[in-house]
């Protein structure tokens, strides 16, 4: 088996296989070493930890997982890799490989099933990791925290400009609905930016290492989370539009009524929803989700 982390490597073991990288499966793979070691190391995988890895690769990132943590499940949707990752991950009993579409795996089952260690006792944590397929990033994403999996935390590789808006402040031009979903559902830390010569192909742009914490308790409270996220929509949905042409039509608010609502939660109705912070929808939300505190 040919040097992993080396573009020369990666080229001698697709020949082997008769195996060649499909943009369209996002498949540009790590060729710096040093930052294979800084994902597995910020992902605080360790011996009794399960890792689930989305998109193994030629297994570069799953060997090293696989040395630091208890076990490793890894999910590769391309059929063409997984005898290259039998082979690759051979010497590492600990690591199952799963011939899946991430986004049609049913998580908490796989995880109930692979949580077994080899010492017969059930993992601590759960941890995901992964250089993300960048062309899927956000389902991706959206799916891990949504299906409250019940993961300590995702550290994955992402595009740095997906990684700015992850993290992006209110106000800031780059914040949207992913940085509030996110930042709702994580504590997050920017880990390194990774520059495109770092990978086999060279993608076209500059990408982010970022390290997400689950929360244990969401940091405002709602009393709708499904009425949270319809506020973070809408207000999104047309962000040039000042909140109270954004919003109208929340829960069948007319104009007035939408007006109403932004000035008893004390927001300007002028303002835009990229302002607006988790607290602020979270009024919203609040408000929408009283009965009998009419509006109209
Ligand atoms: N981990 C390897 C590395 O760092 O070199 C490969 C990373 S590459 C950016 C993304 C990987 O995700 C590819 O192996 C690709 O085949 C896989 N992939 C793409 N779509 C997927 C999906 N829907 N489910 C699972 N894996 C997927």
């Amino acid at each position: 088996m040919g040097r992993l982390h080396t573009a020369g490597g990666i080229r001698a073991i697709g020949k082997k296989y008769d195996f060649r990288t499909a943009k369209r499966l996002g498949q540009n793979f790590l060729t710096d070493l040093s930052v294979v070691d800084q994902i597995v190391e910020s992902s605080e995988a360790g011996p009794r930890d399960l890792v689930i890895e989305i998109g193994p690769g030629m297994g570069v990132l799953t060997v090293q997982a696989a040395r630091a943590a208890g076990k490793v499940a890894a999910i590769e949707v391309d059929a063409k890799l997984i005898p290259i990752l039998r082979e690759t991950l051979a010497p590492y009993a600990n690591v199952t490989v799963i011939h899946e579409d991430v986004l049609k795996t049913d998580l908490p089952a796989l995880i109930e099933r692979e949580r077994i260690l080899p010492d017969g006792t059930s993992a601590e944590q759960v941890r995901i990791l992964g250089n993300l397929p960048y062309y899927i990033t956000t389902p991706i994403l959206m799916k891990l925290l949504e299906d409250r999996v019940g993961v300590q935390s995702i550290t994955i590789m992402v595009q740095k400009e997906v990684a700015m808006r992850i993290a992006a402040p209110p106000g800031s031009r780059t914040y949207g609905a992913l940085s509030v979903a996110v930042q709702y559902f994580c504590e997050i830390d920017y880990v390194v930016t990774v520059p495109k010569e770092a990978f086999f192909p060279a993608p076209k742009v500059d990408s982010a290492v970022i390290h997400l914490r689950l929360r244990t308790k969401p940091p405002v409270e709602l009393l709708s989370e499904k009425l949270f996220f319809e506020c973070v929509k809408k207000g999104f949905g047309q962000r040039r539009k000042t909140l109270h042409n954004a919003l109208t039509g929340i829960c069948d608010l007319d104009k007035e009524a939408t007006g109403k609502l932004l000035e008893v939660c004390g927001i300007d109705p002028i303002r835009r929803a990229e302002t607006l912070s988790l607290e602020e929808f979270a009024a919203l939300a609040n408000r929408l989700a009283q009965p009998g505190l009419h509006i109209r």
